[in-house]
């Protein structure tokens, strides 16, 4: 099975619900490590998205994503908005704009759209990034048909990856500043990454 163009919104209004449910946790990783801004940049920015795409969502899942793209690199700012709006801009560009895609093409959107990230940031495994939790996630999406159970692996792989990054010096970003002080605190990108991955898996897990 895949996904419809109602799952994909569903998606955005999960993801609007969890930053902000997640705004303060995500603001007191970026106070540790960064500055702070983090949880307040994810909810206004996925706040936004839902606005826009109740104002008027295109029919096809490629325009929805690259409304969201727009959105977010118009309204989330730092380091992390023009990421995230980088991952749906070519997410969106590698989905056929069609209401309905199927789990082949939900697992290679993802993958370009992550592809993506790396490539504009230029953040390697073990930088103490949102990378860290984004190749795990593309990774784990390998070989597996049904896109429940692709979700499902890519949110346990970003969830690994996110915990993986308390132990790591951040070598990219504002919190690489701090060198080994950046060490015992999750990396908030990494965290709202995962919780990107978690959406999806939730809201898409029965369809
Ligand atoms: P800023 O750092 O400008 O305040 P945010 O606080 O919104 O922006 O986002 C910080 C997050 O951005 C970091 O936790 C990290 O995961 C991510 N990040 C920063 N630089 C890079 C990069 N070059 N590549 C990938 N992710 C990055
Ligand atoms: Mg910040």
């Amino acid at each position: 099975m895949g996904i419809d163009r109602a799952a994909v919104l569903a998606w955005f209004d999960e993801l609007q619900r969890v930053y902000a449910a997640n705004r303060d946790r995500l603001t007191e990783l970026d106070a540790a490590i960064g500055d702070a801004d983090h949880g307040s940049n994810m909810d206004r920015g996925f706040s936004e998205v839902k606005t826009e795409l109740a104002k008027s969502a295109p029919t096809g899942i490629g325009a929805i994503f690259k409304v969201a793209a727009t959105t977010l690199i118009k309204t989330v700012g730092g380091a992390s908005g023009p990421l995230y709006g980088t991952f749906f801009l070519r997410a969106g560009a590698a989905c056929p704009d069609v209401p309905e895609v199927q789990a082949a093409d939900v697992a290679a959107m993802f993958r370009a759209g992550i592809d993506g990230v790396v490539q504009r940031g230029k953040a390697d495994l073990g930088d103490k990034t949102m990378v860290d939790a984004l190749i795990p996630a593309r990774d784990a999406m390998a070989g597996v048909d049904d896109v429940g159970t692709i979700m499902e692996r890519a949110a346990a792989a970003a969830e690994a990856g996110m915990q993986a990054t308390i132990a790591m010096q951040a070598r990219k970003g504002r919190a690489s500043y701090l060198g080994a002080r950046s060490v015992g605190h999750a990396d908030p990108g990494a965290t709202s990454a995962y919780l990107l991955m978690r959406a999806a898996a939730d809201v898409w897990r029965s369809r």
